[in-house]
This record gives structure tokens, sequence and C-alpha cells, in this order.
């Protein structure tokens, strides 16, 4: 009897072009597909809220998608190395292939897990598939990792991307299924109370859900995407961000399916053009936390350890419920709270408030972005909430304070977003619906709008909030021996 394979699913959770898995079948041997829920690594950053909610789904879906196909998904809790060996150990599995990670306890939990199974004869076969580019293909010249995108971005032009393997027609399984677990015994979605409703009515997570959204981004949303993709008010983009932390689509298969679409079209598609520069940007965030580990919790750049922030938990949590006043931010942080996601504009947007009007570190936001989004990506976290606050490896600069009210007129100039996310300034007139408190008394009346009542006064004013920002950096330029007063931009 042939000895069973292991494929050990992590954010792979997909059949096609998942090379790890497709090497585990073409082995021959019947297929035992596992996936282990660890969450003992210590200072691992264990998923969110919502990321628990997506992941059922997705497990649910992966297991269905096995099954079509003659196997199934076992499920094991962690440590995975001991979860791991005692399912070799349970059915005589010689071989054990999965697709690398990049997070700060990936490689190491790799090395030891290859080391302690190769000790009982156990093959562990590492695969990438969840990057175009593998983080030791792209360096300078000097083979150092890139710290900013635009040579980065440069660099990859000159690597083939090659095409994505389609998923195994059959998988064998053992002839004795070994034990799983239950998934809803897992308890990854919330009972008490369901907050996931919004969660369940925006998305459906899963590999057939995953390409449904690539088609769709294609045929309504591609061509527009240069200019909509900024308007949160449209549904500008692709919305495939969890569907790729999860690995239910890899990078790959986008890539290529733009890139015919964009063949067919004489390849001088501007929408897509664009969407596939943000891929690039997703390569460069998970690059720069391979090479950085501490990109999730320290400032890349050394000098912003000694700024001034301040601990506020009450302006904290207005700006977690959606609260601030300002209308641009509260639509925004309660979108992300009611779906578990939020459009890329305003989560900038979002996230310079908390950091530059607010002065609360940014690791506290990306903690509750962590916490409530479907997409949270350690990766792409990190290195977009260092980019707004200005500390990142290549960041906006920290004098660029995004101005609120501006932003909301120029990216939400008839207030759509606003209004469905802030029913209650919907009645106010466009011009107002970015700035109530500047509307005269007679059309808050009209627009049934009380503030300090239905809705807040701004918890801070932005001109004043702007220079203590301002005062803060300057601060820490002259700390550490910088000079010049910074030059402010308000966008
Ligand atoms: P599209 O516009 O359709 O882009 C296509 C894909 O490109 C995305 O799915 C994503 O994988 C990638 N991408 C797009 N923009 C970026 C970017 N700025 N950086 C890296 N990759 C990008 N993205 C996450 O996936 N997970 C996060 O946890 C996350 N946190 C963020 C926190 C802040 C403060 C900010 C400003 C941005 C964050 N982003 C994060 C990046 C971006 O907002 C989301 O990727 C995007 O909004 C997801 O929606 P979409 O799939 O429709 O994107």
């Amino acid at each position: 009897m042939t000895a069973p394979v292991i494929h050990w699913f992590r954010h792979d959770l997909r059949l096609a072009d998942n090379p790890a898995l497709s090497a585990a079948v073409a082995s021959g041997a019947p297929l035992i597909a596992v996936f282990i829920l660890d969450e003992t690594t210590p200072g691992a950053w264990a998923p969110g809220a919502a990321s628990r909610w997506w992941l059922h789904g997705s497990l649910a879906a992966l297991d269905r998608t096995l099954r079509r196909r003659g196997g199934a998904l076992t499920l094991r809790r962690g440590p995975a190395l001991e979860a791991l060996m005692k399912i070799v150990r349970e059915t005589g599995a010689r071989q054990v292939t999965f697709t690398r990670g990049y997070g700060p306890h990936a490689a190491p939990q790799e090395a030891a897990i290859a080391e302690e199974l190769g000790r009982d004869g156990v093959a562990c076969r590492r695969f990438g598939g969840a990057l175009l580019f593998e983080p030791e293909a792209v360096a300078t010249k000097d083979g150092r990792p890139f710290r900013v995108f635009t040579p980065f971005h440069k660099a990859t032009r000159a690597l083939e991307i090659s095409a994505p393997v389609p998923a195994p027609a059959a998988i064998h399984p053992p002839s004795r299924a070994p034990d799983s677990d239950v998934l809803d015994d897992w308890a990854l979605l919330p009972t008490k109370p369901d907050w996931s409703g919004g969660l369940r009515e925006s998305w459906n997570p899963g590999e057939e859900a995953a390409k449904t959204r690539l088609e769709a981004f294609l045929s309504d949303a591609m061509e527009r995407y240069g200019t909509d993709r900024d308007h949160p008010g449209t549904a500008g983009t692709s919305r495939l961000a969890p569907h790729l932390h999860f690995g239910e689509i890899g990078p790959r298969q986008c890539w290529h399916r733009i890139r015919h679409a964009m063949d067919a079209g004489g390849g001088r598609d501007v929408g897509a053009a664009a969407f596939l520069r943000e891929l690039v940007w997703r390569e460069f965030s998970t690059h720069l936390l391979h090479h950085w580990p501490s990109l999730p919790d320290r400032p890349f750049r050394d000098d912003f350890e000694r700024f001034p922030w301040r601990d506020d938990d009450a302006s904290r949590a207005a700006w977690q419920r959606g609260q601030t006043g300002y209308p641009i931010v509260d639509a925004g942080m309660r979108e992300l709270w009611h779906t578990g996601w939020m459009h890329n504009r305003v989560r900038m947007v979002a996230a310079s408030f908390l950091i530059k009007h607010l002065l609360i570190p940014w690791q506290r936001g990306e903690a509750w972005f962590w916490d409530t989004l479907v997409d949270a990506d350690l990766a792409n976290n990190a290195a977009n909430w260092q980019w707004v606050a200005g500390c990142g490896a290549d960041a906006a600069p920290y004098f660029r304070i995004f101005n609120p009210v501006l932003q909301g007129q120029k990216f939400d100039a008839d207030g759509a977003y606003v209004r469905r996310w802030v029913p209650e300034l919907s009645k106010l007139p466009d011009k107002f619906i970015h700035q109530p408190w500047a509307a005269p008394a007679a059309i808050l009346a009209a627009a049934e709008v009380s503030l300090g009542d239905t809705y807040p006064q701004p918890i801070v004013d932005h001109a004043a909030a702007r220079q203590r920002a301002l005062a803060a950096v300057a601060q820490i330029r002259a700390s550490s021996g910088g000079g010049t007063e910074p030059r402010s931009t308000c966008l």
C-alpha cells in the first residue's frame, strides 16, 4: 500500500494554481488534506474576529470543493508541528507539502517542521504560490531588499510570471480518512451577540466566489478602475483582497487573467494596468514584512519611537464607532464595522485622522483594522499604516495631513458614500455633507440634523489638530538632529 502524502493547507485555501497541492497529487500517493488552526505561537498575531468569520466560510467551501473531487478536509488544532507529527504517526504519511509563508514566524516554523519530520524520514516540500515574485528574486544591484516601491516595481518588470497551474482533476483519498475536528466546534463564528449579519450580506468566502468576483470586476469595473478606484461611492474596485489574503485565488491567476483581457483589448487598458500595479503593492508589502519582521510592531524609521503620542481612549472610541463628527471618517469606520471592509481612499483618510488629528499611535489603528477587516493581512496592514503615519519604508511624508473635508469633497463630491453610511446626514445638501458644522441653522433644521444630538460636533478642530501634529513631528526631528521645519501640505 502506498504511504499517503499530506498537503498542509495554510493561506492557500484553493485547488487551482496551488503548486504545493499539485505536487502532492502528482506524487500519486493518497492525499490527506489538512488545515491546522494554530493559535499557539507566542507573539504571533492570531486572526481577528472578522478573519475568523471568513476562515470558517473558506474552510467549509474548501471541504466542499475537495469532496467534489473525491477528497475531504481534515481539521486539527495546533501547534502545527505537533498536529502534523500526530497525523504522520496515525497515517504513515512519508511526505508533507505546503505553501511557504512570509510572516515573522513563518520561516522558523517551517524550518523546525522540516527538521523534526525529516528526523522521522518524512520529506517536507515547500512551494511558492502566494506571491508573484519570491522575495529572494527581487533585490537591488548590491543584493539588498528594496525599501522604495518605484524601483521595486521597475525591478519586477524584468521578471517573468509563470502561468498558473490548473486544479487537480481528481483527488485520491487514503482508504481510511484521519479523524477530523468539527468546524463548528472551533467557534470561529460569533454567537452572542452575532454581529456578522453585514458580513454575510457582503461576502461569500471560497475559491468559486473568488473567481466569480474576479470575472465581475473584469466585466463591470476594470475599464474605469484607473479613476473609479478613488471614489468610495462607486463599486470601483475588485474587492478581491480577502480572497487573496486567504489564498482562495492566487495573484498569478489574477495577473494572467487581467493580462489576457488587456491583450484582447489591444494592451492599452489603463484600468487594467493600474490594477496590476496594486497587485505589485501587495508584493512590496510582503517583501517588506519578509525582510523586516518587526514591521507590524515597530516603526520602520527609528525616530518615530520618540513620537509624542497621546493615549486618548474617548477619542479612539469615537473613531472606532464612527462618531468623530467628520462625515467621511465616520462613513468609513461604519462601513468597516458593518461589512468588514473599507474603501482604500477612506482607509487612508481614516488612518490619517487617527494618527495625525488625534495623535493616537498607528499601532492602535492597525490593531482595530486587524480585528475588523475581512482582508486583515499582516503585511498589507502594517505597511499601509506605516505609510500613512509617515514612519514606513516608503511612506507618505509625515507633514502630509489629509484634510477630511477636502478629501470628502474631492472623492465623494455628491456625498453618496456619506449618505449611505451616515444616514442621519442624508438630507443635507452636497455643499454641507462633508462639513455639517458649516451649514446655516435653517439648512440643518430642514435636513433634521441637530449637531451634538443627532450627529456629533467634530471631536477636534482640523486647523488646530494640524498645527499640533506638525509641532509633534518638529519635536522628533529636532531631537534627532533634523533641523528644518517641515513643509505643510494639506490634501
Ligand atoms: P483593489 O483596489 O481592487 O486592489 C486589488 C488588490 O491589490 C487588493 O485586493 C490588494 O490585494 C492589493 N492592494 C491594493 N491596494 C493595496 C495597498 N495599498 N497595499 C497593498 N496591497 C494593495 N489591504 C489588505 O489586503 N489588507 C489589509 O489589512 C490592509 N490594511 C490597510 C490599512 C490601511 C491604513 C490602508 C490605507 C490600506 C490597507 N490595505 C490593506 C490596502 C488596501 O486598502 C486594500 O488592499 C484594498 O482596499 C482592498 O480592496 P480591493 O480588493 O477592492 O482592492
